[in-house]
């Protein structure tokens, strides 16, 4: 098992090249290297395996599949291939999102650390009185990163449909 090396769009390549091709009909090169993929991947050779049975369950009904269904297969299972992509887009999002957020959180905090220490020393208004502003302030731009990110993500669901 080699599953560091392996990347998203290696599973992509190789579900893509597996959805839309004959694997006898890839050039060498190709078909090689989804070989050695499907050797190293487990969710990529049961992929492989379904849809290999499909095909062979295809072949076996006696009367031949006609032009429009084989199109309107081969249309879902790219549908099926493009829905697969865009959940893996929006995870992706979820987590930049998460990191965005802590990232911000942090930064905020720190710089609200050192302005109302700051502010103490210059204004001398009670110290006692501080930490509630620098509380407010500290958790409202959390709090608007975190609406405009959902925004966001709920308008990307919105689309993608
Ligand atoms: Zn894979």
């Amino acid at each position: 098992m080699n599953n560091t090396a392996i990347t998203k769009s290696d599973h992509v390549r190789a579900r893509q090249m597996l959805a839309l091709a004959d694997a006898a009909q890839l050039p060498a090169a190709d078909r090689a290297w989804l070989e050695s993929h499907l050797e190293a991947c487990d969710s990529c050779r049961a992929f492989a395996q379904d849809a290999g049975d499909l095909v062979r369950a295809l072949r076996s009904i006696p009367v031949a599949a006609d032009r429009t269904l084989v199109a309107a297969t081969q249309m879902r299972v790219r549908l099926r291939a493009r829905e697969l992509r865009q959940r893996d887009e929006r995870l992706w999002l979820v987590g930049v999102s998460c990191v965005v957020v802590t990232l911000t959180a942090a930064l905020t905090n720190l710089a609200c650390w050192r302005g109302f220490t700051w502010l103490v020393e210059r204004t001398h208004v009670s110290a006692a009185t501080w930490p509630v502003a620098f509380v407010a302030l500290f958790i409202v731009p959390a709090l608007a990163a975190s609406v405009l990110l959902l925004a966001k993500g709920t308008h990307l669901a919105d689309h993608s449909r």
